[in-house]
């Protein structure tokens, strides 16, 4: 029988991202817990959403009022500041503009507007020549400049959660993929292919995967998981001057993480997109990383097949623009009509884990569910990034309250 490493740990964290580390985190500063462990899979931290996202702090503008989302993006935004200013890291509140370029989307604008004061953050209608004072190359019928919002980079915010996690004498586990969980009534025991770790409780903070993880651990699971592809281009440095911070287009109320956008980096650099199509798995960043078995377990869920059904048109459109770099500069027209297929090029991709019900609809706020023994994250869509610091104070709340 083979013999496996055995580890005795108050907590143990399923998942090395922003909401795993940031929930350790806020974990190891309670003394009472002598050893909590992270195990993440890859052999580093924050290589899959935390590591491949925007980099945009949000400002919760968007968020309907009372809502998890609003609430965890405000009160997180302002934790990660605090953050970043004790560890040094580099971030710019650069401020944001959405355009409205249609006439259709000029009452969605006000509405925006509304919805921002009652979220508390602050921002400012935006006539067509001011739009034009704060970003030249854009073309609007009207604007809204949201101040707070800004840039980061959230693969060095993850890393130093992990240290921070370290630092406290805990343990980061890098290279250990679960395999198996089992939930006992005193304790739950979690195992990579060399160690098992026996604690009080287990969270699981897994992204991509958090729907295979709870099931592993019996939990009830009535959601998939659906990984949304979003590519990337770049603008050439000669055009980086069409942008001078962040650009987005009025969201469509219907799909609201839709919309390419423009982003400056803290290097200078000009990203244009996200789009969002489906991915042929859940790690398949290049369309040659195709996974036949994830793309059966997603076909073969009702739940995809009534969305597919329902938005086959929109998700058509994205596809096209996955394919087409002419379609997709396009899109990119819309917010500055000057730039041109030689002014971009492909750079990268990432992946959204999004939940998705049994009837098709999208799961569009944070969804926890919890056993005895286990939490499991099992959404946390943008601005989860933002607001990290803040959920995994939330995830740290349960914990406490279920060991007592
Ligand atoms: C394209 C894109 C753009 C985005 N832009 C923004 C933005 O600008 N601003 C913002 O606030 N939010 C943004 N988001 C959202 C944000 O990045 C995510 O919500 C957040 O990073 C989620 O963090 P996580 O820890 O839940 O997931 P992840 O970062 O995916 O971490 C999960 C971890 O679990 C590990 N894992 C999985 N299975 C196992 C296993 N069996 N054993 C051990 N480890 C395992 C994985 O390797 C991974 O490291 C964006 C997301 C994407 C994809």
């Amino acid at each position: 029988m083979e013999h496996k490493r055995e580890i005795q740990a108050d907590i143990v964290i399923i998942g090395g991202g922003l909401i795993g580390c940031a929930t350790a985190c806020a974990l190891a500063r309670d003394s009472r817990f002598d050893r909590i462990v992270v195990l993440e899979k890859e052999t580093e931290i924050g290589v899959h959403q935390s590591g491949r996202n925007s980099g945009v702090i949000h400002s919760g503008i968007f968020y309907s009022p009372g809502s998890q989302k609003a609430e965890n993006c405000r009160v997180g935004r302002a934790k990660l500041i605090n953050f970043c200013e004790e560890e040094g890291i580099d971030y710019d509140l650069c401020g944001k503009v959405i355009v409205a370029t249609r006439e259709s989307e000029i009452p969605i604008l006000h509405e925006i507007h509304e919805r921002g004061i009652s979220n508390g953050v602050e921002n400012h209608l935006l006539s067509a020549a001011q739009l034009r004072e704060r970003e030249p190359y854009a073309t609007g019928l009207k604007a809204l400049f949201v101040p707070s919002a800004g840039i980061v980079d959230f693969r060095s915010v993850c890393r130093r959660l992990a240290e921070r996690v370290e630092d406290a004498g805990h343990d980061v586990i890098r290279g250990a993929e679960v395999q198996q969980i089992n939930e006992g009534p005193e304790a739950i025991s979690v195992e990579t292919t060399d160690t098992r770790i026996i604690a009080r409780i287990a969270v699981n903070c897994s992204g991509l995967y958090t729907d295979r993880i709870a099931r592993l651990a019996g939990q009830y699971v009535d959601f998939q998981i659906i990984p949304f592809r979003g590519v990337y281009y770049e603008l050439i440095p000669e055009a980086r001057k069409y942008c001078r911070n962040l650009i987005y287009p009025v969201p469509d109320p219907a799909f609201p993480f839709l919309g390419i956008h423009f982003t400056r980096t803290l290097s200078g650099r000009i990203e244009c997109g996200p789009n969002a199509v489906l991915a042929a798995g859940r790690e398949a960043y290049e369309l040659r990383n195709t996974s036949w078995s994830d793309m059966r377990e997603i076909l073969g869920f009702p739940g995809f097949r009534e969305l597919a059904r329902k938005h086959w048109r929109k998700g058509l459109l994205e596809m096209i623009r996955t394919i087409s770099t002419r379609e997709f500069v396009r899109a990119l027209q819309h917010l500055i009509p000057v730039v041109q297929q030689k002014h971009v090029f492909r750079t990268r991709s990432g992946i959204r884990a999004q939940a998705v019900d049994s009837d098709g609809n999208l799961i569009e706020d944070f969804l926890i569910k919890e056993s005895e023994r286990m939490i499991s994250v099992c959404n946390a869509p943008s601005p989860a990034a933002t607001a990290c610091l803040r959920i995994g104070e939330k995830i740290a709340e349960r914990v406490r309250r279920r060991i007592g």
